[in-house]
């Protein structure tokens, strides 16, 4: 399934205007708490959909029912451009384990190719992981990234969390993601141009946040 977030009104729609806003793009730490911000509402939209479990909880004045979290997801995040959504996540779901996938794209060729260069995990078998991935442009990081995972464990389900997909990414998810999924963004935005880059988009979330790569 499919939701895209900034159908409902919420405080959530200004964070994204204001990382779309080239007039303030010089601001990295403002653009990266932004997406900060992004991600810790996402983790709570994404919470919604795990599996709880009651127990009770001693107070100083009696014992109170509450659902908890049964199991714990795995995030797993893309670098450089996925930290900061990572780092909201991670806020949400503070004692999670996680996964860094070092993915880049190698545009020399005529086709656009994403290379990966560097895996850290723990075992995925038969557990939800969140795979945090900023922009949903091509998808193909998104297929490689998992492709590489199932290296380490099937997992029960994959929760594909982007900030801004397009239309063609999503089409090529739906082809190619094979596993149990749900894909989550805050936008569906128009489409891609030349560098397969999302329009309107934001720009380079990476070099927004960490500055210009050589
Ligand atoms: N990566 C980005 O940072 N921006 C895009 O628009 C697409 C991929």
């Amino acid at each position: 399934m499919f939701t895209i977030l900034n159908k409902q009104h919420s405080i959530a729609n200004q964070y994204l205007l204001e990382l779309r806003d080239k007039s303030i793009h010089q601001d990295r730490e403002r653009f990266r708490k932004n997406i900060e911000r992004l991600g810790e509402l996402m983790a709570y939209e994404i919470s919604k959909k795990l599996v709880y479990q009651s127990t009770s909880v001693q107070t100083p004045l009696g014992v109170s029912a509450v659902h908890v979290l049964q199991e714990k997801p795995v995030l797993i995040t893309v670098l450089r451009a996925g930290l900061p959504y990572f780092n909201g996540f991670q806020n949400y779901f503070g004692q999670s384990d996680c996964g860094f996938i070092g993915a880049y794209r190698k545009e020399s060729s005529a086709e656009l190719t994403i290379k990966i260069d560097y895996l850290a995990t723990p075992s995925l078998e038969d557990r939800v992981v969140i795979l945090i991935d900023p922009m949903l442009a091509t998808g193909k990081s998104v297929i490689k990234s998992v492709s590489a995972l199932l290296e380490h464990g099937n997992p029960s389900h994959i929760h594909v969390a982007a900030l801004v997909a397009s239309p063609e990414g999503i089409e090529f998810l739906n082809e190619h993601l094979k596993i149990s999924n749900d894909v989550w963004a805050w936008a569906l935005d128009e489409k891609l141009n030349d560098q397969s880059y999302i329009v309107p988009g934001l720009g380079d979330a990476g070099d927004l946040s960490y500055g210009e790569k050589i």
